[in-house]
């Protein structure tokens, strides 16, 4: 699949990530200072780059009424929560755990939306008790769970359903969400139905109809063949007396990884109110979810060079990351850059990037060309989404450290694991 790829592209980064003098830096940090001091692998993120990509939303939203939620299970680190917090971004969680860490951080109640396909009776108990803004609903069952949940605790709450409009969004089938084989939402079909449903139940109180069709999304006309059917939809609940108050289109928007040329939040948004004020909905409430495109390219995987193998047919660099550091290769076959920190000189080999796990999908690039020797220090690009929030312990492998760049100045937002962490918590007969 590498040779969709033809040539190395651009820092996917820039100018967050760039060379100077040769090393390659992070803001005004250079890499190969921070793996000297932190050791490797180390996930390093800059703080400007989230503020620039925070930025990119919000200068297109305007003053129209539009909810930003992060999509956090791209990266949940307290660090990039507290950012985006004070940025004003709400959240989009998935679970309790993300419940607790968005309020560990401070945020707004009423600025987190709860996505997900299998909530349990704990986690919507925690988040009516935090008082959310809406539960993000995917089936029959569930809505019946959340009014039973609500109505014992005296509460109720706020709905909406995913529904699942049946467009492909022309991504990888892993991360593709709004086709009917997919797990995800309720057939558009049957919406209506579900709808009078929910208003039916007691403790439920109905607001918004939501759908996510999928991610790293490169183009906007599947966003645009959704928005069609989801503004059917609220015409159809508005004759059946169903009034909707927000529309949540999800997140999704793509990121450059190689030479994908993903559209701007405002070539996103700009169409989407056209077509809201040209049906006479200007009025409607937005929600997004952006998970990806806000911290995607904010980070970079620091990983060091173990041995050079070079076997019959290949040749191999054998490096200290692994997929249990970065999971996104061999879970979705995906492409990230590699560069080495300090350049040399001298004579490019093509290069399989691998980590240590006894693993054959272990690994991190393929064919690469590189001028690279035993100890060099590479940055892995596009490491700030999916890539620490992926990782595991696998091979008893301490998860990696992970720092964050601001100006001149880092501040270590995870410590590295220890060895005794791993231990912790487990036990023999
Ligand atoms: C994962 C997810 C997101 C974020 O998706 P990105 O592709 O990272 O923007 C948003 N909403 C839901 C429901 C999700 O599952």
């Amino acid at each position: 699949m590498t040779a969709r790829f033809p040539a190395q592209p651009e820092l996917a980064g820039h100018p967050y990530f760039q060379f100077r003098n040769n090393v390659l830096y992070a803001e005004d940090v250079p890499l190969d200072h921070l793996a000297e001091r932190l050791g490797t692998p180390l996930y390093v993120y800059s703080r400007a780059a989230l503020k620039a990509a925070w930025q990119a939303y919000h200068s297109a939203v305007g003053q129209r009424p539009v909810l930003v939620c992060y999509g956090m299970k791209a990266n949940s680190n307290l660090a990039v929560l507290k950012e985006f917090a004070r940025l004003g971004a709400g959240f989009d969680i998935v679970s309790g755990g993300e419940l607790k860490r968005a309020l560990a951080v401070g945020a707004d109640p009423a600025r987190i939306v709860f996505s997900g396909v299998g909530k349990q009776a704990w986690e919507m108990r925690d988040a009516l008790a935090a008082g959310v803004k809406c539960f993000n609903v995917e089936s029959e069952a569930e809505l019946r769970l959340l009014s039973q949940v609500a109505q014992d605790m005296g509460a109720r709450a706020p709905v909406s359903l995913r529904v699942n409009p049946d467009v492909d969004a022309q991504t990888h089938p892993y991360i593709s969400t709004g086709l009917k084989e997919n797990k995800f939402g309720i057939a558009i079909e049957s919406a209506l139905a579900v709808y009078r449903s929910a208003q039916a139940l007691p403790a439920l109180e109905i607001v918004g109809v939501d759908c996510h069709i999928g991610s790293q999304l490169t183009e906007i006309g599947p966003y645009l063949d959704a928005l069609d059917k989801l503004l059917d939809l609220i015409d159809r609940l508005a004759q059946a007396g169903i009034a909707i108050r927000h529309l949540d289109l999800g997140g999704g928007l793509g990121i450059r990884y190689a030479d994908e040329t993903p559209p701007s939040p405002r070539a996103l948004l700009d169409p989407v109110f056209e077509r809201l004020q040209a049906r006479g909905l200007g009025h409607l409430h937005l929600v997004l979810e952006p998970g990806r495109s806000l911290v995607g390219n904010a980070g970079v995987l620091l990983t060091t060079v173990q041995y050079l193998k070079h076997a019959e047919a290949r040749n191999f660099a054998i490096v200290d990351a692994a997929m249990n550091d970065l999971l996104r290769p061999a879970l979705y076959d995906a492409f990230h850059g590699v560069r080495p920190v300090h350049p040399r000189a001298g004579e490019a080999t093509l290069y399989d990037i691998v980590g240590p796990v006894c693993e054959s999908a272990d690994w991190l690039a393929r064919q690469r060309k590189l001028a690279i020797e035993a100890g060099d220090l590479l940055a892995v690009e596009s490491a700030g989404a999916y890539s620490m929030a992926m990782a595991s312990n696998y091979n008893t492998r301490p998860r990696a450290a992970e720092v964050m760049v601001d100006g001149d100045q880092y501040y270590v937002v995870r410590r590295r694991e220890t060895l005794d962490d791993l231990l912790r918590g487990e036990s023999t007969l």
